[in-house]
């Protein structure tokens, strides 16, 4: 019989006692051979000593530890795997899955976004942000087991009387995105923006992910302005031209605390300030950024600047798989100086932050969510856990 990868553990109403030999409880505590205690879905205790109280489900040799965030997703694009090249650049890219997807049935994209949920909750990711420009994942996430946001995408244009939220459900896990600042008005961010700032919830948007979006910010010409003059979206009194995307962001008062700065490829030391200082939290999509750009995110600098990070794995359209474990994994490989601890923190804890849930998830702690995963991964030596951890597979 083959080993499922990952164990996903939901307790429900009800006492019950996890045992494992070892518990990641955070990036800077783990504990051999020890024990969780779970009441009503929600942590009561964690101990090195056995808890005394119900029958205790023993988990084995491997490794107890939080669900993984996934904090960008488009599930509404799965129907596109393999379906569009990377070869001819991130425009031509754009302009295919556009037109591959308003021909496609919605019903078909509905049957793809499910089953691709269900592969992501498999690989160990229970919180997930999910970015829908059409609406259509709205039920499938809330019928589902995961937690976390979803956000109703927008783009184009807009004017003062513009109603962005006439059906929106006042709920925690729902929320706003705006595409991009090469996609959307700057009145349309603003408004955007001003509704999650009202409830205080995060706000996401992809920011200095291609070279056409910098040299649309900076110049207001070149090809994406063609482009988005050939989609009909007018931008002559944009607030443009501005030396980079994340300062235009900064200008037009988006980024703060709650703000999901999604990608961040295109930037310099003085945008990473700014992100900085703004405590925007950045999402990196590295296998996603590679196979669109043909580049990575300068993660070092991130670090070194106090930043930190959550993870998304983006669509299916431009990456092979929506496994966090993937993600972390292929970070490590093309950044093998990073602290692999910090790489599981991107996974879990920087997550929860960035959702504005980290009361709730993220560790494996008091209080929080009686949901987390175990793998069957034994070692001896707790040296390089995450390591293993993070290249597990
Ligand atoms: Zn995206």
């Amino acid at each position: 019989m083959n080993k499922p990868f990952v164990k996903i553990i939901r307790n429900g109403p009800g006492e019950k006692i996890h045992r494992a030999k070892t518990i990641i409880l955070n990036p800077w505590h783990i504990i051999e051979n020890g024990y969780v205690k779970v009441e009503n879905n929600i942590i009561s205790q964690v101990s090195k000593e056995k808890i005394k109280g119900t029958k205790i489900l023993d988990h084995g040799s491997g490794v107890l530890m939080p669900g993984l965030f996934n904090a960008h997703i488009h599930l509404e694009l799965c129907a596109f795997k393999n379906k569009i090249s990377f070869n001819y650049g991130f425009r031509k890219w754009v302009a295919e899955l556009l037109k591959q997807r308003d021909v496609t049935e919605k019903k078909k994209l509905k049957r793809y976004a499910e089953n691709g949920l269900n592969n992501v909750i498999k690989s160990g990711t229970l919180f997930i942000g999910e970015i829908s420009t059409l609406g259509i994942t709205k039920n499938i996430v809330k019928n589902s087991d995961v937690f976390g946001i979803w956000f109703q995408e927008f783009l184009g244009t807009i004017n003062q009387k513009t109603n962005l939220i006439y059906n929106l459900r006042k709920k925690l896990h729902f929320s706003l995105a705006g595409h991009g600042p090469h996609t959307c008005s700057p009145l349309m961010l603003q408004k955007l923006k001003q509704y999650t700032k009202s409830q205080s919830i995060p706000f996401s948007i992809h920011l200095a992910e291609s070279n056409d979006e910098t040299e649309f910010i900076t110049t207001k010409k070149g090809k994406w302005a063609e482009f988005l003059k050939q989609r009909k979206i007018d931008f002559l009194k944009w607030d443009i031209p501005e030396k980079s995307p994340v300062k235009y962001l900064n200008k037009l008062g988006i980024l703060d605390n709650k703000t999901l700065a999604v990608h961040l490829l295109n930037t310099d030391l003085n945008d990473l300030e700014i992100i900085a200082k703004k405590d925007t939290k950045p999402v990196l999509c590295p296998r996603s950024n590679f196979n669109l750009h043909k580049k990575l995110p300068d993660i070092s600098r991130m670090l070194k600047l106090g930043l930190k990070p959550a993870l998304g794995t983006d669509s299916l359209a431009s990456t092979d798989t929506l496994s966090i474990f993937d993600e972390m994994k292929f970070i490590l490989e093309n950044f093998p100086d990073i602290d692999p601890l910090l790489i599981f923190s991107m996974a879990t804890i920087n997550g929860a932050k960035a959702f504005n849930m980290e009361k709730f998830a993220g560790t494996i702690e008091p209080g929080k969510t009686g949901d987390f995963i175990y793998i069957p991964l034994e070692t001896n030596n707790l040296k390089n856990i995450f390591e293993k951890v993070v290249t597990y597979e």
